[in-house]
């Protein structure tokens, strides 16, 4: 039967006193891995936004080209969104960027400065310690690295803010021996590192793809636009009240699992114990500004790109074009998935739209001068949640995080680790929770 997302109520009648046996609030990914593995089960789904997905959006351009606003590709290492991926039907093929040498472009000097860092990254990932040791956990990784030319602090900072959208004077040491490498599923090198066989890969049609068919197979229902204000425990079950379109609704439930980013978390959950709100209080996000650009074949030009003003000497892309649908560009067209990290989408964020968009189009057209007239759509999305990073003293309130509260019971990628791999296997942890809950009870 084909997904049709449906506003609360519309199915059911706006009935202020319904129930249902599990409420999801948060319909990206972790919510939806959270509602897959309860299919069979009374479960709603709330979210706030137009779309389902969260961080996965994607749109369709034909059958060739997407856009991804949010998450881009897989790493070999991520085998439960693999998993996930096969389960639902939605096809993986190997990611267009192939493999690069991340320190390629640096002077030899700098080069040889970064190598030696390097090796003292991997020497610390070669021993495992408690990941709150204080060394690893409340040691900035700037104050790790000690005094270093600016180059190699700035190739630092550049890869920080590209895989975990903060700055190296932000992330702890930890954060960065969890990141580096390919063992993201872990900070230690000696373990082996899980493999789902398949390379690098990105969605066929999107991101959005994998989180669409966990919708339609979790047989869940799901209410878009609902923004869920609060979550207040009474009697053994959860009130929770949403505005929908401007109306506002209430359901019961007996379970509910919040997949919301954790600031949202903070503020809709109330009476919450003073460790949990501290616990979700300190998770510290970057932002990112996506600005996914569609480049028409070489035999299909669209004319110029209407400019508007944009800032001199701003960065508007930061991952060198690499990111984008795989195919020939001059063939079929091609979609670049550029984007900002935090460093610099917090110096362009309140920038009108067009604004942004022409600067992006500008960098575009400077790496690749052939796409004068061939600029299709530009689409632009501000994540203000872009990703959870590793903060100082994260990993010591991560049990807190995880930790449920009665019946409610939190996931997301703040659970760790912060990527697709996270928000889906946190899902299902918080899953199992409320079965392991609902057996006790049967
Ligand atoms: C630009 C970008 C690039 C990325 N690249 C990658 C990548 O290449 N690989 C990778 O693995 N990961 C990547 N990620 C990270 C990945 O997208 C996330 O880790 C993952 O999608 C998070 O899922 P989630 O369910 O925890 O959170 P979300 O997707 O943020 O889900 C939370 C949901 O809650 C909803 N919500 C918020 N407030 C309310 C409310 N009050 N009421 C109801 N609903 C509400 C939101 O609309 C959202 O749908 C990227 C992220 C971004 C932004």
């Amino acid at each position: 039967m084909p997904f049709v997302p449906s506003p609360l109520g519309e199915r059911e009648g706006r009935d202020s006193a319904r129930r249902v046996e599990v409420a999801v609030l948060g319909a990206g990914l972790a919510g939806l891995s959270a509602a897959n593995c309860l299919c069979g089960q009374d479960v709603e789904v709330l979210e706030a936004a137009s779309h389902i997905g969260g961080r996965t959006k994607s749109a369709r351009f034909g059958n060739s080209a997407w856009a991804n606003f949010g998450a881009q590709y897989l790493t070999d290492d991520k085998v439960k969104v693999v998993e996930l991926a096969n389960e639902v039907g939605a096809t993986l093929v190997p990611a267009p960027f192939g493999e690069f040498g991340i320190t390629d472009h640096l002077d030899d000097d700098v080069r040889k400065e970064v190598q030696l860092q390097i090796e003292r990254v991997e020497a610390e990932q070669a021993r495992p310690r408690p990941a709150t040791a204080w060394e690893l956990d409340d040691q900035s990784f700037a104050s790790w690295l000690g005094p270093c030319s600016d180059a190699a602090a700035s190739f630092w900072d550049h890869w920080a803010g590209g895989m975990l959208c903060c700055s190296i004077t932000e992330v702890s040491l930890y954060g960065v021996l969890w990141w580096w490498g390919n063992q993201r599923t872990s900070p230690w090198s000696d373990q082996p590192v899980e493999s789902s066989g398949r390379g690098a890969t990105v969605l066929a049609g999107g991101t959005n793809e994998l989180t669409i068919g966990l919708a339609q197979r979790s047989g869940a229902r799901i209410s878009l636009r609902t923004q869920v204000v609060a979550v207040i425990p009474t009697g053994g079950e959860y009130v929770i009240r949403a505005r929908c379109e401007g109306e506002a609704v209430t359901l019961r439930a007996r379970h509910v699992i919040c997949a919301l980013p954790a600031p949202v978390a903070a503020s809709v959950c109330k009476e919450l114990p003073g460790w949990k709100q501290q616990a979700l209080g300190s998770v510290r996000y970057g932002g990112f500004l996506a600005t996914p650009m569609l480049v028409a074949p070489a035999d299909r030009p669209v004319g110029p790109w209407r400019f508007s003003v944009s800032r001199p000497n701003q960065v508007y892309n930061a991952n060198d074009f690499r990111l984008r649908t795989p195919g020939d560009a001059e063939q079929s067209g091609v979609c670049y998935h550029s984007y900002v990290y935090d460093r610099y989408a917090r110096q362009i964020w309140d920038d009108p739209d067009d604004s942004i968009t022409s600067g992006a189009v500008r960098a575009l057209l400077a790496e690749f001068p052939e796409y004068t007239n061939r600029v299709e759509w530009v689409g632009i999305q501000r994540w203000k949640y872009g990703l959870p990073h590793y903060s100082l003293g994260h990993m010591k309130r991560l049990d807190a995080l995880r930790a449920p509260v009665g019946t409610l019971r939190f996931c997301g990628d703040y659970c760790s680790p912060s990527n697709m791999e996270g928000a889906a296997r946190n899902g299902e942890r918080a899953a199992a929770e409320v079965k392991a809950e609902m057996e006790v009870h049967s």
